[in-house]
């Protein structure tokens, strides 16, 4: 049976061309979001190119969406390899303007609700003594940038915790590792730029020019350069690899 690989915030951006390249490599997927159109669109591309696809429209922050994934992926599929941890927000804000509230967003989809799924799915993968899990990070896991504490914040504790249950989790043959992209063309990119040109007065053009200087490669990178190190870090044969940062960010962040 092909193996099985849960992506959360599969309904378009990364998530969905993530979804999209594992149908190509021939995995069942379990393809999770909270809006169900667009979520059977890639459930049906998926289908269409010959995988196995599920799907679970469910809000991953809520308390009960751990178990209800878990039992929907096990009903669908059996034991699952691999755990994408793929949705997540960012919303930049100046310190003043970064409240209780968004800080709770940000620490509750981009770290509680990873964390929760990963405690959920971890029991069937130890005892397949095989399992993958691929947390969506950001380069913000790895270093500071202005106006975004909340989404940093978070990135960096889905990161330490990344590292922390590789070596915890080193001898039951499931590995965990991080991709940290600098920017990704989506909706996130997309909002970012009309944010600068909200907040700065520059114009489009100048927005993008600011932020594809943050890469030596002078661009924003694309959702299919994501997708295939996640299919990467999800093969069997990258068992040697766990507790790693993997940067998508032509050279931004040297480590
Ligand atoms: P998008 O905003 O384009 O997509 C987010 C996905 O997550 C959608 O499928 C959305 O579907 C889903 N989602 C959002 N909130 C929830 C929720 N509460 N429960 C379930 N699903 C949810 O994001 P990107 O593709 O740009 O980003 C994906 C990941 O990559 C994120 O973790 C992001 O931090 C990270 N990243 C992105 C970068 C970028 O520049 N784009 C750079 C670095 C990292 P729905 O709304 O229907 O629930």
């Amino acid at each position: 049976m092909a193996p099985t690989v849960i992506i959360t915030g599969a309904s378009r951006g990364i998530g969905k061309v993530i979804a999209l390249d594992l149908a190509h490599r021939g995995f069942n997927l379990m393809l999770v979001a909270r809006t169900e159109a667009p979520l059977m669109a890639v459930r049906a591309e998926c289908e269409k190119i010959g995988a196995k696809a599920a799907t679970c429209i469910i809000d991953v922050t809520k308390p009960e969406a751990a178990p209800t994934l878990r039992d929907a992926s096990l009903d669908a599929f059996g034991p699952p390899w691999g755990l994408v941890n793929n949705a997540g927000m960012a919303e930049s804000a100046p310190l003043a303007k970064t409240d209780d509230d968004l800080l709770q967003r940000h620490m509750e989809l981009n770290f509680y609700a990873p964390m929760r799924l990963t405690r959920a799915v971890l029991p069937r993968m130890v005892e397949n003594k095989g399992g993958r899990v691929v947390n969506i990070c950001s380069t913000a896991a790895l270093c500071g940038y202005p106006y975004v504490s909340a989404y940093a914040a978070s990135k960096h504790a889905l990161l330490g915790a990344t590292r922390s249950l590789a070596r915890e989790f080193a001898q039951k043959g499931v590995t965990f590792n991080a991709v940290c992209p600098g920017y990704v063309r989506t909706e996130i990119w997309d909002a970012t730029i009309k944010n600068v040109v909200d907040k700065t007065g520059l114009d489009e053009v100048q927005a993008e020019d600011k932020l594809k200087k943050l890469s030596p490669q002078y661009r924003v990178f694309e959702p299919a350069e994501v997708a295939h190190v996640v299919a990467f870090l999800l093969a069997e044969e990258s068992h040697g690899i766990t507790g790693q940062a993997l940067s998508i960010d032509g050279g931004e962040i040297e480590h």
